[in-house]
Order: C-alpha cells, then sequence, then structure tokens
C-alpha cells in the first residue's frame, strides 16, 4: 500500500521505524527484532539504508519480510551520496521486485574521507531520478532545527521547498524533544508552500549515552526538563528507559492533541520500547485504528 494513501485517510498515523544490520551475520537477529515490531500493528514501518549503501538488500529483506509476514505496509529508505546512478537503478529494481512501493529518498550523511558520488550531491537529485524510473510514493526527510550543515532555517527550507516540488509525496521529520519547534517549523514550511504532509519523528531516549550522540549527530535542541529527566536517571538503566518512554509518550499526545495526525517512533530496533509507547497510547491510538491489545 501506498504511505500516500495511508496519510490521505482520516484519523492519526502511527508507524515505526527500525534498521537493518551491518553486517549479515546479524541479519536473522535484527530481523526477529523487525518482526517483533511488526506484531505490534503500526500503520506502516521504515527501514533505513545503511550508510555507504552496500547494505541495500538487507532493507529489501526486511522491509518485505515485514510485510509478507504481517502485511505491515513498509517505505525502505534510499541514499545517494555514496552510489552512482546505475547503483541506485539496481537498488529501484530490487525494491520493486520485493514489492516494495514506499522510498524515503535521502542525500546521506557526506562520508569524511570517503567515496563520494560523482552522480549525486543532494536528495533532490535523486527524488528526481526515482520520479523518471518507476511508479514509487516518494517522501523525503527534513528538519524542524535546520539541517545541521545549512547556513540557515530560511536557506534550509528554500532547498526543501525544491525537494518537494521535485515529486514528493510526504516528509518525514528529524527528531526532535521540543514540539514548539516543530509547530513552528510546520508553519513557516506552510508559509513556503510546502504543503504535503509532514510525519513528526519522535525518538524515544532510553539511555544516556544514546542523548549524547543523538544530539551530536543532529544538533537537536534538548529542552531543561528532558536534561533534567537524563541528570537524574541516566545512571538507572531501568529508570532511564522508563522515563525515555514516557516523554516521547507525552510528546506524541501534546503533538495530537494540538492536531498533528502522523506520528513517526524511531524504535531503534527495541520492540519493548515500541511497545512501552503504544501501551500509553492505547486508547488514543485505537481511535486512529491501531490496534493495539495489551
Ligand atoms: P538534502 O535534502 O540533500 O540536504 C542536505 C543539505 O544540503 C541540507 O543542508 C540542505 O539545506 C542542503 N541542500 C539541499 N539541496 C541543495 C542545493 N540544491 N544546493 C545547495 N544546498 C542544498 N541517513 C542514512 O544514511 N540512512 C537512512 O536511512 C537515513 N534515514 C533518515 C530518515 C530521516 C527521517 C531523516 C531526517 C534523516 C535520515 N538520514 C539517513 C540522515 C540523512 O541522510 C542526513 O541527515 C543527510 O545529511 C541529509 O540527507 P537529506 O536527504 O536531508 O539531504
Amino acid at each position: 500500500m501506498r504511505i500516500s494513501e495511508l496519510l490521505a485517510r482520516d484519523g492519526v498515523t502511527f508507524s515505526l521505524e527500525v534498521f537493518p544490520p551491518k553486517t549479515s551475520d546479524k541479519y536473522t537477529e535484527t530481523a526477529e527484532a523487525a518482526m517483533e515490531i511488526a506484531r505490534l500493528g503500526p500503520d506502516f514501518m521504515s527501514v533505513t539504508y545503511g550508510a555507504g549503501g552496500g547494505t541495500g538488500d538487507f532493507t529489501a529483506g526486511i522491509a518485505a519480510g515485514i510485510q509478507r509476514e504481517y502485511g505491515v505496509p513498509t517505505l525502505a529508505h534510499l541514499t545517494c551520496v555514496s552510489s552512482d546512478r546505475a547503483h541506485v537503478m539496481k537498488m529501484l529494481e530490487v525494491y520493486r521486485e520485493n514489492g516494495i512501493e514506499n522510498i524515503l529518498a535521502l542525500r546521506g550523511d557526506v562520508p569524511q574521507g570517503g567515496q563520494v558520488s560523482t552522480d549525486y550531491r543532494y536528495a533532490v537529485e535523486l527524488i528526481r531520478d526515482i520520479r523518471e524510473n518507476g511508479d514509487f510514493c516518494i517522501g523525503g526527510a527534513c528538519y524542524p532545527e535546520g539541517h545541521i550543515e545549512s547556513a540557515n532555517k530560511r536557506e534550509d527550507l528554500k532547498y526543501l521547498k525544491e525537494k518537494t516540488d521535485a515529486g514528493l509525496d510526504f516528509l518525514t521529520t528529524q527528531m526532535f524533544f521540543n514540539n514548539d519547534i516543530f509547530y513552528n517549523f510546520l508553519y513557516r514550511a506552510r508559509e513556503a508552500g510546502i504543503n504535503i504532509p509532514v510525519i513528526a519523528g519522535i525518538m524515544p531516549i532510553t539511555n544516556a549515552k544514546m542523548l549524547k550522540r543523538s544530539v551530536a549527530m543532529s544538533g537537536t535542541d534538548v529542552p531543561q526538563r528532558f536534561r533534567a529527566i537524563v541528570d537524574f536517571f541516566g545512571t538507572d538503566p531501568a529508570a532511564m528507559k522508563q522515563a525515555g518512554i514516557v516523554y516521547a509518550s507525552e510528546q506524541i499526545i501534546d503533538l495530537i492533541a494540538n492536531g498533528i495526525r502522523h506520528i513517526h517512533v524511531y524504535t531503534m530496533n527495541k520492540p519493548d520500547v515500541a511497545e512501552g509507547i503504544m501501551k500509553n497510547l492505547s486508547s488514543i491510538l485505537h481511535l486512529s485504528g491501531v490496534r493495539y491489545e495489551d
């Protein structure tokens, strides 16, 4: 099923992200975690694409498995900055053969000292190529706080509009911990003429190390309230996990209460974290048609 059709329905959509293994010896273990998450019955699931592009078959395999075993539609990610056009065309074929209709088209992080594509500089070029080479539903990434490389938010929004106009069906945001930043972004995006659905990406932070890593990678603002939670509970793994699940749940409740219809949770392949959030939101998700049973 195309994600654009799901997003056009009445009510809230609730989706979950998993990532593929880096090496084949971890494939079974990773696929099992992804299936446990699929069993929870989200509206759709996304499967990320390994940096460097060498593990695209794992992305396709896990995405196809989720659709086959649980009937949950999947969104397979695809990056371009470390690939040439021939590899991208091959991946489109692999996705097509695996019954994958939805692609999140990304540039990927520019590898430090690594091989950079001569065919692609920005995601917009990948989006145009996918549009011209198949009937995929295409999503793109957006950054409520501005992408870490961009000079300012206005410039970032200009390129986001160009990316959207190249043929995107929807956007998914980078994680954020302060909903006001997202509301402000959404207002600016609409003012800039970006009118496609925007899916809010929520990352449950379940240990202190994870917060440090996520913030270093994305530059995401951490509100004082959340900093205090990590400072206080960070040394107790069970307490921190519980606090992280509750914080993410509260963020989602606030988003839904303020009219945001599409929520995507970065599960980090942790079924218990995905389930914890769905349990906290069970009545709210029932309203949206997600059938989570305790
Ligand atoms: P782009 O849209 O190309 O933007 C990158 C930068 O270039 C921005 O600063 C933008 O303002 C600027 N820019 C864009 N167009 C132009 C232009 N024409 N001229 C000048 N500047 C321009 N990474 C992975 O490796 N695998 C994944 O599966 C993955 N999934 C992700 C999912 C989501 C929801 C998000 C938010 C990110 C994900 N990433 C993933 C990370 C992503 O690849 C990086 O953030 C990357 O640095 C930017 O990718 P992009 O597609 O947003 O790039």
